[in-house]
């Protein structure tokens, strides 16, 4: 009932716990829109799609769980767009729609199981995103206005 879900904010730095370490990394949304999720948003991989500083959308997966920098007492945001950067972007505005979920958060026991799990949440929202959706969220008005 919540999507599509719209939001946008500033790329901030996260706990640095590993996105790239693991090949993945997240682009963490700014604390202001965590705070705009409907507080009954489900914690959980989501997909959709990410415009960069008003870019070309692209598809992505994202989290949203809990926060250890705010000892669990936040949300976080994390977005992984499903192209290569040649450079980092902290500081640029997000745009995102997240269209599906994936799953409920859990822990897992191994690093290993965490990675497969992440490549497998890749793998979903790689299948799920249609080419369709993507042109009819890039001519949509969220992502041809500015801010
Ligand atoms: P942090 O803990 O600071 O979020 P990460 O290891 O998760 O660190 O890396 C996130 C950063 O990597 C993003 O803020 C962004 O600047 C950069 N980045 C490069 N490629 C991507 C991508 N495909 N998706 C998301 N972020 C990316
Ligand atoms: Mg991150």
């Amino acid at each position: 009932a919540m999507l599509p879900y719209f939001a946008s904010g500033r790329v901030v730095t996260g706990f640095g716990r590993g996105g790239k370490q693991l090949g993945c990394p997240t682009a963490n949304l700014e604390d202001a829109t965590v705070s705009d999720l409907p507080v009954d948003f489900d914690c959980g991989v989501y997909y959709g799609f990410a415009s960069v500083d008003g870019g070309p959308l692209n598809g992505m997966v994202m989290s949203i769980g809990w926060n250890p920098q705010f000892k669990n007492t936040r949300k976080s945001m994390e977005v992984h767009i499903l192209r290569s950067f040649d450079d980092d972007f902290y500081g640029s505005f997000l745009k995102i729609v997240i269209t599906g979920f994936v799953r409920p958060m859990t822990s897992f026991s191994s690093l290993d199981e965490l990675v497969k799990a992440i490549d497998e949440d890749i793998r979903i929202a790689r299948e799920k995103l249609t080419t369709d959706d993507l042109n009819k969220y890039a001519a949509h008005e969220f992502f041809n206005t500015s801010i």
